[in-house]
């Protein structure tokens, strides 16, 4: 930590050495020339003396400037502090001129303090130790507003993670039943909107009781997570979404899916759990553990139809899928007055 020092006579040079000398500061530049502070500064040129870092010198940590010569002295301040890497760096201005002109505009330039000159030498020690306070001031302001910025990153990181698991289902790894939801509105007003069918299909899994009183909860926590994981690797499309909506049930959004399309999506997810090959011998439908399907599809002829009914009726297919021996699909389809089932098998 250097302080930098510019006085035009040699005695001025001196007495500040000795002074700076007096508080504890040995190694300091000082120099009658403000061309050689200038290019020891690095401020024609590259650095000499600083060591810079990303830009930001970090060995200077005080300017001693005399303005009695006028311009140059001026000059050399005006550029230190429009240099990124001193404009922090306070500024102590000398002159045996009294408060003259020079002085104030050293202090329109960003010096934050005069000595007078012939110097005394308890004013001159008391004067410059509060510049090198206000350094270390400063110094710990930016480190505390670094510190800040850091935090202030790291919240919005943690804000984003905790925005995405509050809608993923923790145990199966999928969207939960509230994404699900939002989903659902978003999609549901598209659908509207652009005049296109939306599908909804329920899944349920076939005798889960079962499965969970002979294998164990544990077990029973296992077969939903592969279940879940393996229907979410068939949903192909983008906007296409699964959700865990509650306990052993699932829910898939499809849009732009009429009845026909979503019915092969189900055929497709029936087979796909049938294939996982998970052993289940209590289930009626299957020696694996298999899953029913509700398809309910939206399409333009029905204005009335809302998400919640749309979800209604999937549930309603489901429970007739369930009626129908289990490990199969039903359908519904929204602009049908009366529901009316359409067994795909
Ligand atoms: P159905 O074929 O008619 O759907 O019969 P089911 O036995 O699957 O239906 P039921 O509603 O009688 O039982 C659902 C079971 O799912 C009971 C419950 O303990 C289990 N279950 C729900 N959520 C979880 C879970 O998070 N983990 C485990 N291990 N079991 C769950
Ligand atoms: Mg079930
Ligand atoms: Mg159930």
């Amino acid at each position: 930590m250097s302080i930098v020092v510019y006085e035009r006579d040699e005695e001025s040079l001196l007495t500040l050495k000795a002074i700076l000398e007096e508080i504890g500061h040995l190694d300091n530049y000082m120099s009658s020339r403000v061309s050689q502070i200038s290019q020891m500064m690095g401020l024609e040129s590259q650095p000499i003396l600083s060591e810079v870092k990303s830009g930001i010198a970090v060995e200077v940590t005080l300017l001693i400037i005399n303005v009695d010569g006028g311009e140059d002295a001026l000059d050399f301040l005006k550029s230190a502090k429009s240099d990124i890497r001193y404009k922090d760096i306070p500024v102590v201005v000398t002159s045996a001129l009294g408060f003259n002109q020079n002085v104030m505009t050293a202090y329109a330039f960003g010096a934050v303090d005069f000595i007078r000159k012939p110097f005394s030498t308890d004013e001159a020690k008391a004067r410059i130790h509060a510049a090198l306070r206000l350094n270390h001031e400063i110094d710990r302001r930016k480190a505390r507003e670094n510190e800040i910025t850091e935090i202030a990153n790291q919240l919005r990181d943690l804000t984003q993670v905790l925005r995405k698991l509050s809608l993923i289902d923790p145990l199966t790894e999928v969207a939960n039943r509230r994404a699900f939801e939002q989903t659902a509105e978003q999609e549901f007003k598209r659908a509207k909107r652009n005049k296109k069918a939306l599908s909804v299909l329920l899944f349920d899994v076939d005798h889960f009781k079962m499965y969970n009183d002979h294998y164990g909860h544990q077990a029973g926590d296992l077969c939903l997570h592969r279940l879940a994981q393996q229907v979410q690797a068939t949903i192909k499309r983008p906007g296409d979404m699964l959700a865990r909506y509650g306990g052993e049930e699932f829910a898939i959004i499809l849009p732009e899916t009429d009845i026909q399309g979503a019915s092969i999506i189900a055929e497709r997810i029936i087979k796909c759990v049938q294939q996982l090959g998970i052993r289940h011998e209590y289930n009626s439908a299957a020696p694996v553990v298999t899953v029913s399907v509700g398809v309910a599809t939206y399409d333009t002829y029905d204005a009335e139809c809302t998400p919640e009914k749309l979800i209604e009726m999937a549930d309603k297919a489901m429970y007739e899928a369930k009626k129908q021996g289990r490990n199969r699909m039903s359908s519904m389809q929204s602009d049908l007055i009366s529901p009316f089932y359409i067994d795909a098998r």
